[in-house]
């Protein structure tokens, strides 16, 4: 891992940064480069223009490690509300959440049943519900909720991270299942014993799983901007004769917004994940840790 990268993570989780940055306004220009908005109708916005040049979106309400239950039933009640707007605005009512934000480090049978209400409801409406992973003291929790759930309603959907030594395995078990996977190569910190610390060592284990859900998962995301696997995927659909609607490439707002297009325009489908809302901060920093440069390109804007 690169000086830069830890840094950005170490800072993530510094509470008095994050109040100042999330309450200035200097941070909410810096942050909306990233972010659709602190509202849901700025999000809703994003969506639609992004629709118009044929690209879908998954929504995301900031949060996570929330303290309180109050907060965890505010994360429900307002994904409920996006799932509802995103239907009656007649957009794909696909949204993405986060047990932590759902109150899984308070009480696991609470967060079980506010997420259980989101995905009914999203279920009921014919939506998806991806319940994004976070570090990796949640995986097998995550891991255990996503498959009951779908057991249950339909719907849900996984994410695999390639950093993680045991990705190989849960990626066995989600296709074994049918379980919709996006793959990602991982954005938090890790120690070296669940995780592989080279950059080389994570893209061979992404194109080594990415591989197998082309080929024995149901409907996968590959989840990147690395152009030299976006290529790779390429090359082994084109030759597997795989079809362009048995899987999508997904990427985060604000990134890579040139390959974003050409995908889209290629006849590929092509995902953005729109995060929006006040609790940015973390999210914020893990796209500077992937970059650190970003962090210069963003000071030099403002002053321009
Ligand atoms: C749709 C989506 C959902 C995700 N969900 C999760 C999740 O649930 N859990 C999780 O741990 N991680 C998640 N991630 C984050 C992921 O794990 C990586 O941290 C992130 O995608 C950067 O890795 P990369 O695959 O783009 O490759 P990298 O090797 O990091 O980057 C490849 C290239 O992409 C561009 N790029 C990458 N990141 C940035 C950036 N921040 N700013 C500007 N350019 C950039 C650069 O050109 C870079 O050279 C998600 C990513 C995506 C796209």
């Amino acid at each position: 891992m690169t000086p830069g990268r830890s840094f950005f993570l170490f800072l993530s989780r510094n509470g008095a940064l994050r109040h100042w940055m999330e309450s200035s306004s200097l941070g909410q220009r810096l942050s909306s480069r990233f972010v659709a908005g602190e509202h849901l109708h700025q999000a809703l916005a994003v969506c639609r223009r992004i629709q118009s040049q044929g690209i879908a979106a998954t929504l995301d309400h900031l949060g996570e490690n929330v303290t309180r239950i109050e907060e965890a039933s505010a994360s429900r009640d307002e994904c409920l509300l996006a799932l509802q707007r995103l239907k009656e605005a007649g957009l794909e009512d696909n949204v993405s959440i986060k047990l932590s934000q759902f109150g899984i480090d308070l009480d696991e049978d609470i967060c079980r049943r506010n997420v259980g209400q989101v995905v009914r409801a999203a279920a009921a409406q014919g939506g998806f519900v991806r319940i994004d992973m976070e570090s990796s003291e949640y995986t097998g929790r995550t891991l255990r909720l996503v498959t009951d759930l779908h057991a249950q309603h339909g719907g849900t959907g996984a994410v695999i991270q390639a950093y993680l030594h045991r990705s190989e395995k849960d990626v066995e078990m989600l296709c074994g299942k049918e379980i919709r996977v996006r793959l990602c190569k991982g954005a938090y910190l890790e120690p070296p014993s669940v995780a592989f610390e080279k950059k080389e060592e994570v893209d061979r284990n992404f194109v080594l799983l990415m591989k197998k859900l082309l080929v024995e998962g149901a409907y996968p995301a590959i989840a990147t901007h690395d152009e030299s696997i976006i290529q790779e995927a390429l090359r082994f659909v084109a030759a597997g004769k795989i079809p362009a609607d048995r899987f999508e490439f997904q990427m985060l707002y604000g990134i890579r917004r040139d390959l974003q297009r050409r995908l889209a325009k290629g006849g590929y489908r092509v995902r953005l994940y729109v995060p929006y809302g006040k609790a940015w901060y973390p999210y914020f920093m893990r796209r500077l840790a992937e970059r650190p440069a970003n962090a210069l390109f963003l000071i030099r804007n403002l002053l321009r």
